[in-house]
């Protein structure tokens, strides 16, 4: 359990480390939380000549309200997500998604932008990032372009994120006034990953009718997805629990490749998809009433 050799560099700016990300290529290897990366490494699963550690690039730790959206520092941890008062108030899913990540150890270290990043299929901040439309800001030498969540998760802990990037920030809205947000997981008991996970939001308008709804799926699959069809049946209908739970069973796409694995066979993944997607609705839809968001 002890990693291969490595070197170890820690810049204390962003550019500083896009220097060295570009020194060193692709035997380099970024360091965020640390959660991820260092179990891998000590399982010789990854093994980087050189890790480049972004801890002490305080710059990219921040949570601020900027131009209508809330912009949220790559480094900043689980913990300050889900104890934000500005993220609590105005776009409350990344905090009730931070809370059912890991454990206090887990969620004191883990980054955002590490966990975006990494991209693992069983994460949960993908689902939330998916349905709240997040943008996510890369850098590089270059300058900096702006994916949006949907075009950045490629496949199995791949993202767009492209050699010599760095992830700086994820940007996420202000919600609108009638909305409803919730995040659903079914843990796996050992780890705390997601077997499913389902984030969703949703906005009513006069008389009752879902006027704007978005649904986020995580663990089901290689990839976090948008549950279009689920979003479609929905759209423009006055809601209710039989409709919501007719949707909901619309969660996993035929074309979707489900995962399977010790903990979940692909039609246990699938069933669960359904009622954690029901479930992610309903709570939405019960804050959305009751205008708590
Ligand atoms: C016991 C345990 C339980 C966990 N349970 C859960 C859970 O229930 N749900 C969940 O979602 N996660 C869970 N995690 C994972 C945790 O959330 C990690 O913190 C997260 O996945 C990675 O974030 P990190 O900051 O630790 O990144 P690191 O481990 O430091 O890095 C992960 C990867 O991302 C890259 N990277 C990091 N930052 C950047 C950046 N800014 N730009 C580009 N690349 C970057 C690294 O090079 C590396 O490849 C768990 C982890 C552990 C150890």
């Amino acid at each position: 359990m002890i990693p291969a050799a490595f070197e170890y560099h820690a810049p204390k700016s962003l550019e500083e480390a896009l220097r060295l990300l570009n020194r060193h290529g692709s035997e380099a290897k970024l360091l965020a939380g640390g959660h991820s990366l260092l179990p891998l490494m000590k399982l010789r699963l990854a093994a980087p000549r050189c890790v480049i550690d972004l801890g002490r690039i305080h710059a990219l730790r921040y949570i601020r309200e900027e131009n209508g959206r809330i912009a949220i520092g790559a480094l900043t941890t689980h913990t300050e997500v889900l104890e934000s008062p500005l993220l609590r108030t105005k776009c409350p899913l990344l905090p009730q998604t931070a809370w059912e990540i890991g454990d206090v150890q887990v969620r004191n270290r883990g980054t955002i932008g590490g966990s975006l990043a990494h991209a693992d299929p069983a994460a949960d901040y993908p689902a939330a990032v998916l349905a709240l439309d997040a943008e996510i800001v890369a850098a590089s030498a270059d300058g900096t372009r702006t994916l949006r969540a949907a075009e950045f998760f490629v496949d199995m802990l791949t993202t767009a994120l492209l050699p010599g990037e760095i992830l700086t920030e994820v940007r996420v809205p202000v919600l609108p006034p009638g909305t409803g947000t919730a995040y659903r997981k079914l843990h796996q008991p050992a780890s705390g990953f997601a077997i499913v996970g389902a984030a969703a939001r949703l906005t009513l308008g006069s008389g009752g009718k879902v006027e704007r709804v978005a649904v986020g799926l995580t663990g089901v699959a290689p990839k976090a997805y948008r549950a279009a069809a689920v979003e479609k049946a929905l759209t423009g209908k006055k809601a209710s629990e039989k409709l919501l739970a007719e949707a909901a069973r619309h969660a996993v796409p035929q074309d979707v490749e489900l995962l399977s694995d010790l903990h979940a066979s692909a039609e246990y993944r699938k069933a669960m998809a359904v009622v954690f997607t029901r479930r992610a609705l309903e709570d939405a839809l019960a804050r959305a009433q009751s205008k708590k968001r």
